[in-house]
């Protein structure tokens, strides 16, 4: 994944950024620690 494509990312719940988790191959919300793993079959 390129990382402006990351940046344009934001959690839905809080709209805080969400950190891509290359070895899990997911999106995490910190924030509230939520898993976002469907997001990844739209950016690839
Ligand atoms: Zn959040």
């Amino acid at each position: 994944m390129k990382p402006h494509l990351l940046s344009i990312l934001a959690c839905p719940q809080c709209k805080g950024p969400l950190t891509y988790d290359e070895e899990q191959n997911h999106l995490i919300c910190k924030a509230e620690n939520l898993l976002f793993l469907l997001l990844m079959t739209f950016l690839d």
